[in-house]
């Protein structure tokens, strides 16, 4: 199952390496404890193998995606050098590859003039924005819909920022209206735009929150960090399609390569579109800077040592799946689409099942339609540990029933939010396994029905 198709060119490429240094008077490290590598490595992998099977197609519940085999033997590669990209001191040549791996991201959003770094996933890099944000409008307000992730409400804290929150739609994205009447009132810096909720995969509506900003001079800072990348595919709803289509508008983007971007946890990217911004992170580093004139990345970033090894594996990933509409990478992204909406519709037909609006991205969510809402949330934790017991992991999510208002019926609305499943699916491969996830759902909902109409029977404890 764990592909190991690599290591021969892994290999090649390591003595291909080692060759390079063939000048350097001959060593020999002293390195400690090598001769229980073995066994402090098998002790690891018992320990390993108590996880979710992540990397199979059955696995479809959180934000997860295995890294391209390239990502992990570049990232490993690189692990030998061990480069800082904090300055160009400690990483010459993977800071030279993050600057460009950095502007092919740019480029997707049309920006050639730009400022822009990688750093430890979408928190640290939303950290950066909103601190511009805040530099840039001292004690002015950031406003994030309901639904955006909860790190910008915390991060806001961090930095000492006024935070509000704007009520989302029925769809979950944020609502206009709301944002409109809001912004009316005055004293807003900063509209978060999330594109793709990581909820459930929302778009908010970019095109009037722009159209707002031409009136009121607020900035906005799309938080991508999950939906980024689907600027690149061409089976989105066409109001989505519009939304990514502008998202090059935006004053800031922060976008996760370690989330659609087949990174390894590490890899978040920030990019500004005012290259001028840069001078909010001046600084002197007594201790840096001194080997280049040229821009070291630590004077643009908050964070100081960096992996150069995340720069490697997104470079050496970029170079097998350049980031381009129509490619094998975009085409990736489409196909977990496609197996989102396939799944949705067998969902939405079926009377076992309550649905919500669908999947704008690849992102859904459903709960199991019996009497009460209440009723809905206990069922949907049971059907998440009856599928796992068949090897279907799912995901729980917790959401206002005003998302599935629509559809609810007649189901007796006690309580102001469901608890339901949510499933991502976004490996291309979710696209074949389609017609499995369904079958296994299905025998697991049986079950899970079942169970309920014989209450004299044990049934087991609802788990929390
Ligand atoms: C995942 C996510 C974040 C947080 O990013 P991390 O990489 O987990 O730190 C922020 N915003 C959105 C929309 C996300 O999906």
């Amino acid at each position: 199952m764990l592909d190991q198709d690599g290591f021969p060119a892994f290999l090649e490429a390591l003595r291909r390496m080692d060759a390079g240094f063939s000048a350097l008077p001959e060593h020999q490290s002293t390195v400690a404890g090598v001769e229980r590598l073995a066994e402090a490595l098998n002790a690891t992998v018992e320990r390993l193998r108590d996880n979710y099977p992540y990397f199979h197609p059955l696995y479809a519940g959180q934000m997860l995606k295995p890294p391209h085999p390239v990502a992990r033997l570049a990232y490993t590669l690189a692990m030998w050098i061990n480069p800082n990209n904090h300055a160009l001191d400690g990483g010459r040549a993977t800071s030279a590859m993050e600057k460009e791996a950095v502007a092919e991201i740019a480029g997707m959003f049309e920006w050639k003039t730009f400022l822009g770094h990688l750093c430890g996933g979408g928190t640290m890099a939303n950290l950066e924005a909103l601190w511009v944000a805040g530099q840039l409008h001292p004690r002015k307000k950031i406003l994030a819909s309901e639904q955006a992730h909860y790190t910008h409400g915390r991060i806001s804290g961090v930095l000492q920022l006024p935070f509000e929150t704007v009520p989302c739609d029925g769809q979950a994205r944020m609502d206009v209206k709301a944002l409109a009447n809001r912004v009316e009132r005055g004293d807003v810096g900063t509209v978060v735009a999330t594109m793709g909720t990581t909820a459930t995969g929302s778009v908010d509506p970019l095109l009037e929150i722009l159209a707002l900003r031409k009136k009121h001079g607020f900035r906005v800072h799309a938080d991508a960090a999950y939906g980024g990348y689907f600027a690149l595919t061409e089976n989105l709803a066409e109001d989505t399609e519009r939304a990514f289509a502008r998202l090059g508008e935006a004053d800031s983007i922060v976008i996760d390569p370690h989330k659609h971007g087949l990174q390894p946890y590490g890899c978040g990217c920030v990019l500004f579109q005012d290259p001028k911004v840069g001078r909010f992170y001046k600084h002197d580093s007594p201790y840096t800077y001194f080997s280049s004139a040229e821009l070291h990345l630590g004077e643009i970033s908050l964070e100081c040592s960096r992996p150069g090894a995340a720069a490697a594996a997104l470079w050496a990933t970029q170079r097998v799946l350049p980031l381009k509409k129509g490619g094998e990478f975009a085409r990736g992204l489409e196909r977990g689409r496609m197996a989102a909406l396939a799944l949705f519709e067998k969902l939405r037909r079926d009377s076992r099942f309550v649905t919500t609006f669908p999947p704008e991205l690849d992102i859904m969510v459903f709960a199991p339609r019996v009497e009460s809402v209440s009723e809905a949330s206990a069922l949907s934790r049971e059907l998440f540990e009856g599928a796992a017991k068949r090897d279907l992991h799912l995901a729980v999510a917790e959401l206002p029933i005003r998302f599935w208002e629509a559809n609810l019926g007649a189901m007796k609305r006690d309580h102001e939010t469901m608890t339901c499943l949510r499933s991502v699916l976004m490996k291309p491969e979710h696209l074949d396994w389609v017609e499995r996830i369904w079958d296994l759902l299905s025998l697991s909902t049986d079950e899970v029905l079942a169970a309920r109409e014989r209450p004299t029977k044990s049934r087991p404890a609802n788990p929390v």
